[in-house]
């Protein structure tokens, strides 16, 4: 059995497995972020400073840092309004990833409440009627759906234009919803705040640099706040309410002869299916006719799903050596 112990890679990552599995990558001719990095050398660097602008057809603009070439870009915009647009609409892409996984979810949470699907269920009852009485939510006598109908659709106002405040951002320290008030960033409406900053970083619109910013806070508030926490809340309700378990983590999860799906569970909405499909009865009897010995998922759902057996004990050197075949 051929063991790799990743030691001509320890500068590309700290992590042991990770080190051993870029050098089986590399034995192998696979290609992996690090050779594609490499082969990106010397990246730009006016987009590394944020000084470089596309954000209209007269550009694409940029802005010499040193004082010898261009001051500012066609539009007028200098550099530092430029890199504050920048940041500010990559700010507003992350904070769009994040609230938009949260709407994926409320989506579903209002099908669930409608008996649309049987697919997903209420798995924390106790958490939803929490949440629906923040949201001042009557409950008394409402089966557990129509609580879920109840509350997505109070949820979806979240995204909106019509409310002054995000409801959940009360939940933050009253001293820092006085400095929200005091300048003026206290979060609104998910999707309002994105909308509003790519509107305000267009060309021509907002030319204050300080103003910019202080709407990216708003924006990545409108997140914080809002979506993700959405996202979260509803992902307990729908999934379970994650306890702290015993579990292993990382390349060591792998079984040489399962079948092996790496799962990804951010968003938790196809992972959850694949927890059923992969103990589907019909699906196991098929893997094991095709000579493995079952199906085996890795794993970022085990915070909320448990695992099936105790974690082994790290002994010296686990973690420092992976079998050429993926497995250990
Ligand atoms: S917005 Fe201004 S700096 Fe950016 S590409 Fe257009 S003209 Fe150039």
């Amino acid at each position: 059995m051929t063991t790799f112990s990743g030691n001509g890679f320890k500068k590309k990552s700290i992590n042991a497995d990770t080190q051993a599995m870029l050098e089986v990558a590399r034995k192998n001719g696979i290609e992996t972020v690090w050779d594609r990095l490499e082969k990106q050398q010397p990246q730009c660097g006016y987009c590394n400073l944020g000084t470089s602008c596309r954000i209209c057809a007269m550009g694409p603009c940029r802005v010499d840092p040193f004082g010898d070439g261009p001051q500012k870009g066609v539009c007028g915009a200098d550099a530092d309004i430029i890199v504050a647009r920048n940041l500010a609409r990559m700010i507003a892409a992350g904070a769009s990833s994040h609230s938009d996984h949260g709407r994926d979810i409320l989506e579903t949470l209002y099908r669930v409440g409608e008996g649309q699907t049987d697919v997903y269920t209420i798995t924390d009852g106790d958490k939803l009627k929490r949440l629906a009485a923040d949201y001042g939510i009557p409950t008394d006598g409402k089966s557990n759906s129509q609580i879920a109908k109840d509350l997505a659709w109070e949820m979806m106002e979240d995204y909106g234009m019509r409310r002054e405040r995000l409801p959940r951002s009360k939940r933050a320290p009253q001293a820092r919803q006085e400095i929200w008030n005091k300048t003026g960033v206290y979060p609104r409406g998910i999707d309002r705040e994105n909308v509003e900053m790519l509107h305000r970083t267009h060309m021509g619109v907002d030319n204050d640099w300080v103003n910019i910013l202080l709407h990216a806070v708003r924006t990545g508030l409108s997140d914080g706040w809002g979506g993700s926490m959405i996202a979260t809340e509803l992902s307990d309700v729908m999934f379970g309410t994650p306890k702290p378990v015993v579990s292993q983590v990382n390349l060591g999860t792998l079984k040489a002869d399962h079948v092996n799906i790496a799962l990804h569970g951010h968003n938790p909405m196809l992972s959850d299916v694949i927890v059923q499909a992969a103990q589907d009865p019909e699906l196991v009897r098929l893997a094991k006719e095709k000579g493995a010995a079952g199906i085996n998922l890795g794993w970022p759902v085990r915070h909320r799903k448990g695992r099936p057996k105790p974690c082994r004990r790290p002994t010296a050197g686990a973690g420092r050596g992976v079998t050429g075949r993926g497995g250990r």
